[in-house]
């Protein structure tokens, strides 16, 4: 599977664009997505979003528009796409473009996404709902901001658990295998083995 990475807005939030069987996948949806969508002139089929943070979400309506493509993400992230005053609840002055998503993802051993079967894995603590997406085939975890290299998702935030995030990692993520390759959410890439060994947050 190829895929190819754009970071973008203030908190240098990564997506990953994947070329499925089908046709292409982006997985999630920072500032400045749509514009570098363009400017490969690819057709963007299916947006999966890992969880419904701000910075990962920011370009999913205007991507939708411009694609006609579909949203999928957890039941729990479509209050935070679709309600304008969800995260003002909180006391977070933003705005995004309410979009509503077409499909409901919720953890399942085997789901295809435009051919492509992967794993989904639900792993909340960074957020309630956050799903990472695994290609066994590829050993490939699309992880949003749950395991980073050298860090983890930060439990702070409303709806986090700490208990819930450090049990994820080591009972889902872990067992994927050492070899498996985590695009995250933020900065490099990294693999497994690597984190369970030399994470500081996990060792
Ligand atoms: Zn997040
Ligand atoms: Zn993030």
């Amino acid at each position: 599977m190829t895929y190819e990475t754009f970071c973008g807005g203030i908190f240098e939030t990564n997506c990953y664009l994947v070329e499925a069987p089908e046709g292409w996948m982006l997985f999630d949806a920072p500032d400045g997505a749509c514009n570098w969508l363009e400017s490969r002139h690819v057709d963007v089929k299916l947006l999966l979003l890992t969880h419904g943070h701000f910075d990962h979400v920011p370009d999913a309506a205007k991507i939708k528009r411009l694609f006609n493509c579909q949203i999928g993400c957890h039941p729990q992230t479509e209050p935070m796409i679709s309600d304008p005053e969800f995260f003002r609840g909180f006391g977070f002055e933003l705005e995004i473009e309410p979009v509503k998503p077409d499909l409901l993802i919720e953890e399942t051993p085997a789901r295809e996404f435009l051919g492509l079967e992967m794993n989904v894995l639900e792993v909340p603590g960074h957020c309630p709902g956050s799903l990472c997406f695994f290609s066994r085939k590829d050993e490939l975890l699309i992880g949003g901001d749950v395991l980073f290299a050298s860090g983890v998702g930060r439990w702070d935030l409303p709806g986090g658990d700490a208990d819930l995030l450090f049990a994820g990692i080591r009972k889902k993520i872990f067992s994927l295998g050492d070899n498996v390759t985590v695009l995250p959410g933020h900065g490099p890439p990294t693999k497994i083995g690597t984190e369970r060994r030399t994470n500081p947050f996990l060792v």
